[in-house]
């Protein structure tokens, strides 16, 4: 019988390809190859190297091997054939997913050298007049205390071409290197840790129990990344590796400091601003086995550690865990897959625990460790819900909202204005009553379409016109629920036009350094009013901040999402948890059109797990993850009558043996880029069963034949259900 090496390619295609290698060859899996493909050549990854040859065919041989190793290690290979299973997505690009973009292209594995250039003789006189620039980088040379990179001098404004014209006349010299990792620096003595602190520490298995999985429920403030550090510095043998997933590491700088205070060089960071030599480097370090611990965005959990012994996921709760296109992949769940390949322990950390973690402590799959004090002399802020009904708002503050600020301000603080946008269903809203229009048949509040100034429901075809009053109480002020930080900025500059009002969102981050400045900004200490979105929920530690007002809370208390009230809640919590985390106390004040509300009310005591347990006992009650698996079959086509139809058949062909299906429907926004979308919801009590389902489903799906252009895609444990 003949063998094969079976092949992956970087395709969206779920299929393998065979190959034949010559005999001198020795290929392994995980390697990389260049193979033959079509009229051209292309990078294969290796799964199999010794599988059975169909038959048949004659197989074409392997051109080359990249190199005499396996790029992907054996625990990196099972955790992605785990995910491309679990995900359904294609093998290949999962696994080409864990290569660097070099490796990816085709280029050698090699750690990137570096030239170190410095100048050979001070001051020669045997440059001809009109070589200025060239003059003017020997001087600068001469000024450097050191030997200095070739990007250092092209970035002091300087050519490789003069350099090199430098070189030639042996007026300077270039020294190979490899990247050095940044210097350990000083290594600053840690804080006492405070009793909770040393308890939560205690109570963390040693990596020598092997695999277990902790959930650090630990309040805002309570030090959480101080008991990572502590736990891994008593912990980490010096040879090994661990991995610390952070949900974005540019919007917390101070993180990655603390990390490296402690453990200097072995710190290395993973995060998309990376660019493909650095990230090379760094994926190179990993994979040869240094002892690292990468501090990461979502992405480093498909990192090729060969010596992992130690994961630590910060802010569990955060959405960005989750990619939201292509390979669907949950860093989290990954991360607590990967401990139990490793046999060893995951840290899941988070002031608001997200309900599928938590649910696992309760049944005992994770164990739960509480931290319910403040770090250092910082307690928990107060918590006041400002039901606006019936007040005039400027920018969407009422007047004790913006004399809070002004008060907050004379006492030399800065103050915080969260506008919430996520899981913001535009409803209309009666700003007098608090009325909403719902369904006749459903239970839910119909959506707002600005468009066509209609409303409608999700849930059924049901719609109706828009009317411009309440249809409760006649009032006028009947209007779409939402709020832009522009116009809050500008009332805010008018108001307080000595006071730096600092916006914080998607737009004003992007630019390079921006959040740099801004965090500079905020830690001279002085008054300042920072206004902004979701960013200002994250992880920040702004000690002076000492009041933080949410304007508009109500935007996801009636949304469709299943998940929304989660979120609405864990947003809420930790942009309160921005107050008062110095030595002044801090304050919250939560506008709201429904201070009446349970669970604002509840919200308002501060304290998470009772509020999470409703919300539990809320999706217990309606079959909703995480007591039943969740996936969604989604597509768009040019009409909505395709996608549907598409949807429709899929339907058909699902074994609905105990799998319940919604839809098809329209998504909430059905038409993105002229192309009509529309989704199938799949829940099932048995993740195994949705498991198989779903791979049927791919397999048939994949060879029908359709007209027109139409994508489809799975997702499984969807976090947007729209
Ligand atoms: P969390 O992530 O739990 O919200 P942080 O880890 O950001 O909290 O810590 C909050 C603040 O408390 C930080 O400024 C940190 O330096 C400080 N801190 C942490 N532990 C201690 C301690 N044991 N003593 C004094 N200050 C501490
Ligand atoms: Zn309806
Ligand atoms: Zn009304």
């Amino acid at each position: 019988m003949t063998r094969s090496v079976r092949i992956a390619l970087a395709r969206p295609i779920r299929r393998l390809f065979d190959y034949h290698a010559p005999d001198q060859q020795n290929v392994v899996a995980g390697q990389r190859v260049r193979i033959p493909f079509g009229q051209q050549s292309a990078i294969g990854l290796v799964v199999d190297a010794n599988a059975e040859a169909p038959e048949g065919i004659t197989l074409k041989p392997i051109l080359s091997v990249c190199e005499n190793w396996p790029a992907l290690p054996d625990e990196t290979r099972a955790l992605l054939s785990w995910a491309s299973n679990y995900y359904q997505h294609p093998l290949g690009e999962c696994l080409f997913t864990a290569l660097p973009p070099a490796l990816r292209k085709g280029r050698a594995a090699e750690r990137p050298s570096h030239t170190q250039w410095q100048i050979v003789v001070e001051a020669p006189a045997t440059l001809p007049a009109n070589a200025v620039r060239q003059q003017a980088l020997l001087e600068w040379l001469a000024e450097q205390s050191c030997a200095r990179e070739t990007s250092a001098i092209t970035k002091a404004g300087f050519t490789r071409a003069q350099l090199n014209a430098l070189a030639a006349k042996g007026l300077v010299t270039g020294t190979e290197t490899t990247r050095q990792e940044p210097p350990a620096g000083d290594i600053a003595t840690p804080p006492v840790l405070s009793q909770a602190q040393r308890s939560a520490c205690e109570q963390l298995p040693a990596p020598e129990s092997g695999f277990t999985a902790s959930l650090l429920y630990g309040i805002t403030g309570s030090g959480k990344t101080e008991v990572y550090l502590h736990y891994l510095r008593q912990h980490l043998a010096e040879d090994r590796q661990a991995l610390v997933l952070v949900p974005e590491i540019n919007l917390t700088p101070q993180t990655v400091k603390r990390f490296r205070h402690y453990f200097g060089g072995r710190i290395a960071v993973w995060h998309s601003a990376l660019n493909d030599g650095e990230r090379l480097d760094t994926w190179l370090r990993i994979r040869e086995g240094h002892p690292v611990i990468v501090i990461g965005t979502r992405s480093a959990v498909l990192l090729p550690f060969t010596g992992l012994r130690t994961i630590v996921v910060d802010e569990e709760h955060d959405s960005s865990y989750k990619q939201g296109e292509g390979f669907r992949y949950s860093g989290r769940d990954l991360a607590v897959y990967r401990a139990h390949l490793n046999q060893c322990p995951i840290i899941l950390g988070s002031a608001t625990p997200s309900l599928e973690s938590l649910h696992n402590a309760t049944s005992g799959k994770y164990r739960l460790i509480r931290l319910e004090e403040r770090a250092g002399n910082a307690v928990p802020p107060t918590i006041k819900l400002l039901d606006i009904r019936s007040r005039p708002l400027e920018g969407g503050m009422a007047a004790p909202t913006l004399q809070a600020i002004r008060d907050c301000l004379g006492n030399g603080q800065q103050a915080l204005v969260f506008v919430n946008r996520r899981g913001f269903a535009p409803v209309m809203m009666c700003f007098d009553c608090g009325h909403m229009v719902e369904c006749p048949r459903c239970d839910t509040r119909l959506t707002y379409h600005r468009k066509d100034r209609a409303m409608r429901c999700h849930h059924c075809d049901y719609q109706t016109a828009a009317s411009d009053h309440c249809p409760a109480c006649k009032s006028e002020a009947f209007k779409p629920v939402g709020q832009g930080t522009e116009r809050t900025e500008e009332v805010l500059m008018q108001q307080f036009p000595d006071t730096p009002v600092i916006r914080v969102d998607r737009d004003s981050t992007q630019r390079k350094g921006s959040i740099q400045s801004i965090l500079a900004a905020v830690n001279t200490g002085r008054p300042c009013i920072l206004v902004g979105t979701q960013m200002l929920a994250k992880g920040h530690d702004f000690p002076k901040v000492t009041l933080v007002v949410a304007i508009n809370a109500d935007g996801g208390l009636f949304s469709v999402d299943f998940r929304a009230p989660e979120q609405l809640v864990q947003t809420l919590l930790q942009v309160s948890g921005r107050a008062g985390r110095g030595e002044v106390p801090g304050q919250v004040i939560i506008q709201t059109c429904h201070s009446d509300h349970p669970m604002l009310q509840q919200l308002a005591s501060g304290h998470y797990l009772p509020l999470a347990e409703d919300l539990l006992a809320e999706r217990s009650s309606g079959g909703f993850p995480p007591f039943r698996s969740m996936a969604i079959l989604r597509a768009e086509s040019a009409t909505m009558e395709d996608s549907i139809g598409f949807l429709d058949q899929a339907r058909q062909q699902i074994n609905a043996n105990q799998i319940d299906l919604w839809g098809p429907l329209p998504a909430i926004i059905a038409r993105r880029a002229d192309r009509y979308r529309a989704q199938l919801v799949l829940l099932c009590d048995s993740r195994a069963r949705l498991n198989l389902a779903l791979k049927t489903l791919c397999q048939q799906l994949d060879q029908q034949k359709r007209k027109g252009p139409l994508r489809w895609q799975i997702d499984v444990d969807p976090l947007e259900t729209g």
